[in-house]
């Protein structure tokens, strides 16, 4: 059976202005099949196993040639898979969204457009500039600036300067002076404001605002790139007071995450939310230990203990596993106490349908071993090589426990790119989640590098000693929570 193309416009590069439809039928896509200019961040939202090709198209120089990428579609169709063609902005604003149409169309293959946030309204919003406003503004024009190879450029200049409005650019980044000298000549102001705005709706967004006359030269010296917009019209004189993106507090910050990959979403998600750049960075991956015969003699002997403790979500989770693996559910520890180190812990018991009956003021291994309210025996589910502090607060309580190892993390391996982005300078700031990623951060990047600029925003004092170890400058949560982790990282980057 045939399958189906769906056209989708992946936005101009903030993955939040994906639309919901189209982040739907990425999901439930067997090929996508994608453009230079979707962000990394979108394409991370396609799902792992997900097959995909890259059609990036570079300018003047097409690896893949257009004709190719309609075969493409209609071969992948016709193998019966359901198709994605993903492309930055909006398809059918200067995306060639037209023509890939045709040879489905003609060839009686399924298809259905999505449309995207196109860059030509995205950039410029994200750079203060409203495209049209009832002072200013009454009509928007979009203009591609492209001329087809050894071609002029075939605008109308007189004709734009005569609508009067919002002009709006793409692809005009190298034939800027001809399109401000053009319309000067066609008799608009040289002092009319006008604006370029790089990587619009990136954390990496530049804004260049300047008139008429003066964009080329104030281009030029800011080295202004492709992908931008170019904005000629009075609604550019309100991008100083409007330019929200920079008012964000971590506007312009770089920020490493070193969660497991899996765990990294939400604090990643808080971190852009306030501008930062995230860059995540896996350092460790947590790996269940199957099958775990301590965990199961403990579970089949589950009356002998008065409290069952667990100090993170990935304990939890191999806990619940277990459960499912025995047709348990809450019925089976009735009587049992239940005690998380922290609200992310309790969190994830919370979805096995449990509730947490003790947590620590201080989110931390000395806290819970020192509070933690047990006459009988203690039950603890967590890392092989977990904080030996634990243990040790509740032996001088002279409480009775058995410490069983349910997973392990593993530290993964060097990595010159992140190494050398360090020794550049380009990142401001690292979060760490636990010492383990301290440690597998280290591993990273090797010992020979200069780690003294960096700061590391550590969740708790285990974490932020283990840190201070290694000769990094620390500073430390508020208590050990993403939210507390977020505050730290707005607190301290300010001053970086
Ligand atoms: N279909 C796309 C436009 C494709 S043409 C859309 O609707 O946005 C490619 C041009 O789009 C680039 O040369 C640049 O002018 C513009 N563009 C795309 N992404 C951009 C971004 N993030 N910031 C600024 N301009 C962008």
């Amino acid at each position: 059976m045939c399958g189906k193309v769906v056209l989708v416009g992946a936005g101009p590069g903030d993955p939040g202005l994906l639309t919901w439809k189209g982040k739907k039928a990425l999901e439930q896509a067997d090929v996508v099949v994608y453009d230079r200019l979707v962000s990394p961040a979108v394409l991370d939202l396609i799902p792992p196993g997900v097959r995909r090709i890259n059609v990036g198209k570079k300018a003047a120089c097409h690896p893949v040639p257009q004709e190719r990428i309609n075969e493409i579609l209609l071969e992948q169709a016709r193998a019966g898979h359901r198709v994605v063609r993903l492309k930055g902005g909006d398809p059918f604003v200067f995306g060639r969204g037209g023509e890939e149409l045709e040879l489905l169309a003609r060839s009686g293959v399924d298809f259905e457009e999505i449309p995207g946030v196109t860059s030509a309204i995205a950039a410029p919003a994200y750079a203060g500039i409203p495209v049209t406003h009832r002072d200013y503004a009454s009509s928007l024009h979009i203009i591609t600036g492209h001329a087809r190879a050894g071609k002029e450029l075939e605008i109308d200049f007189p004709a734009l300067v005569r609508a009067g409005g919002t002009l709006v650019f793409v692809m005009g980044v190298s034939a800027l002076p001809r399109i401000t000298a053009g319309l000067m000549e066609a008799g608009m102001d040289g002092a009319t404001p006008a604006a370029l705005v790089e990587n619009g709706t990136l954390p990496v967004q530049r804004r260049c605002v300047a008139t008429l006359a003066t964009l080329t030269q104030r281009s030029a010296e800011m080295e202004i790139r492709s992908p931008a917009v170019i904005v000629v019209g009075e609604v550019c004189t309100l991008s100083d007071a409007f330019c929200w993106v920079e008012k964000q507090p971590l506007h312009g910050r770089r920020i490493l995450v070193t969660r497991p990959r899996d765990r990294a979403g939400a604090l990643s998600e808080k971190l852009r939310d306030l501008g930062a750049e995230v860059w995540e960075y896996p350092c460790i991956e947590t790996v269940p230990l199957v099958p775990c015969p301590d965990m199961e003699t403990a579970l089949g002997n589950l009356k002998a203990y008065e409290w069952l403790v667990f100090t993170s979500p990935a304990g939890v989770e191999v806990f619940g596993n277990q459960m499912r693996t025995l047709g348990w559910d809450g019925r089976n520890l009735a009587g049992i106490r239940l005690a998380a180190l922290g609200p992310g812990t309790a969190r994830a018991l919370s979805i096995l349908g449990l509730r947490t009956d003790f947590m620590p003021a201080v989110y931390d291994a000395v806290h819970l071993g020192q509070e933690l309210p047990a006459r009988g025996r203690v039950l603890i589910l967590r890392a092989a090589q977990g904080s030996p502090a634990l243990t040790e607060t509740l032996a001088r309580r002279t409480i009775a426990y058995d410490d069983i190892a349910v997973y392990r993390t593993v530290l993964t391996g060097p990595d010159t790119v992140l190494a050398q982005a360090l020794e550049e300078g380009a990142v401001s700031a690292v979060t760490f989640t636990s010492a383990s990623t301290v440690r597998g951060f280290l591993r990273a990047v090797g010992t020979r590098a200069d780690l003294s600029r960096i700061t590391a925003l550590c969740i708790g004092q285990q974490t932020a000693a283990e840190a201070r170890s290694h000769g990094l400058r620390a500073e430390v949560a508020r208590e050990a929570t993403p939210e507390a982790l977020v505050e730290l990282a707005r607190v301290c980057c300010q001053n970086i």
